[in-house]
């Protein structure tokens, strides 16, 4: 069976050519031409030995999942969706700001934890993404942004933000986030490199072991009765249990906080009452809060909480001396903002993937039809 080596991390790439009868050090090879070179295939891998570049070329290939369509923002945010089969496509958004840039990657293919207002919990679980598929979305969008050379922006950030729960595909997600941390791949410190959790207790815990990045955790609630409702898998770890696993997982995080984030809904989570209980829940837990807007989508049943209310509530929190930043809310005329996407493939994208399937031999793949 061909590999596909963008499944691999160094040591399973290692291990793969191990089994083919090649030495440690051709991995690293091979891992830098695909990860930072960006190559797709092995004729270029000019360091390799030609007899070897014909095994691979008969043995593995480097597959992400197809780019089906790349949208600008007016703001300069920029949407690229993947097909990944079986009429799914993901969403990456890459964010460019001053200082840095940041790439928010997608974990799964919709998302079984039904938060009440995300859209991408509206649409159902599909599937977990392969390790390919996740980092594929980061090599992907650095050889387009690299080509562009009107364009000088690097991702210098990853947030695991996209779509799904990445704690809910922890395996294929370790060998990524590893490639990412990897100098041999992107060499991205551990600082930079953010998982973001609705709260699965027992992954947190394997990943303090496993891989231990910077971790956010989406709160969005003070109680469990609110929890409950609005994030369900709250009521297997309730957040006593969860305020414990924070605590765990500061003594192996890269940074001495986790970010809570909060999306503020209107008359919903947004009372100076909460605020004040939240202050109570956290109270042992070096934190920072990030108060996300709500973004809206069709039906969602929420409003956004008014600006001057976001304002009032972050100072709440504020003078209680807990460091508060509101997101921006970016992209939006894409459908970008965080909890918008849902993977819709548009009339135009439909009409690319069908010319692809036309002119080449993907015909067997299933298509694009939601
Ligand atoms: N599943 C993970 C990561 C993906 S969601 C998690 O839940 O943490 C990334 C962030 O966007 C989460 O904090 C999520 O709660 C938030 N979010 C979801 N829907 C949203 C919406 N409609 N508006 C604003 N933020 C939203
Ligand atoms: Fe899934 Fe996160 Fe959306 Fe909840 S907020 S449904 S965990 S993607």
């Amino acid at each position: 069976m061909t590999a596909n080596l963008l499944d691999f991390d160094a040591e399973g790439l290692t291990a793969w050519f191990a089994q083919q009868g090649e030495k440690p050090f051709r991995a690293r090879q091979v891992l830098r031409w695909m990860h930072q070179s960006g190559a797709d295939d092995f004729h270029g891998m000019s360091d390799i030995a030609k007899s070897l570049r014909e095994k691979l070329l008969a043995t593995a290939t480097i597959a992400a999942a197809p780019l089906i369509s790349d949208k600008l923002s007016d703001d300069g945010t920029r949407k690229f969706l993947f097909d990944v089969g079986s009429g799914n496509a993901v969403e990456t958004v890459f964010i460019p700001e001053a200082d840095r840039g940041t790439l928010c990657v997608s974990s799964q293919a919709g998302c079984a934890l039904e938060c009440a207002f995300c859209s991408t919990g509206r649409q159902g679980f599909n599937r977990n993404l392969s390790t390919a598929e996740i980092i594929g979305q980061l090599w992907q969008a650095n050889r387009v942004l690299k080509n562009n050379p009107h364009d000088e922006r690097v991702i210098s950030n990853v947030v695991m933000m996209g779509m799904g729960e990445p704690l809910a595909n922890f395996d294929n997600l370790i060998p990524a986030l590893r490639l990412m941390l990897d100098d041999h791949a992107y060499g991205l410190s551990r600082r930079r490199v953010t998982v973001s959790t609705s709260g699965i207790v027992p992954a947190i815990d394997r990943l303090a072991q496993a891989c231990p990045v910077a971790l956010a955790v989406s709160l969005h609630a003070p109680t469990d009765g609110l929890r409950d409702k609005l994030v369900p898998i709250n009521r297997k770890y309730p957040l006593a249990e969860l305020m414990a696993a924070c605590q765990r997982y500061l003594h192996h995080a890269p940074r001495d906080f986790i970010t809570f984030e909060y999306v503020m809904l209107d008359g919903v989570n947004d009372r100076d009452a909460d605020a004040r209980a939240l202050l109570h829940l956290v109270r042992d837990v070096p934190c920072k809060f990030n108060l996300i807007p709500f973004n809206p989508f069709p039906d969602s049943g929420f409003r956004r909480s008014p600006a001057d209310r976001v304002r009032h509530f972050a100072a709440i929190l504020i003078d209680a001396g807990i460091v508060t930043t509101t997101r921006k809310t970016r992209g939006e005329d894409i459908d970008a903002a965080c909890g918008q996407l849902a993977g819709q493939v548009n009339d135009k994208s439909r009409r690319l993937v069908r010319a692809a399937m036309a002119r080449s031999d993907v015909s067997t793949r299933a298509n694009l039809h939601p």
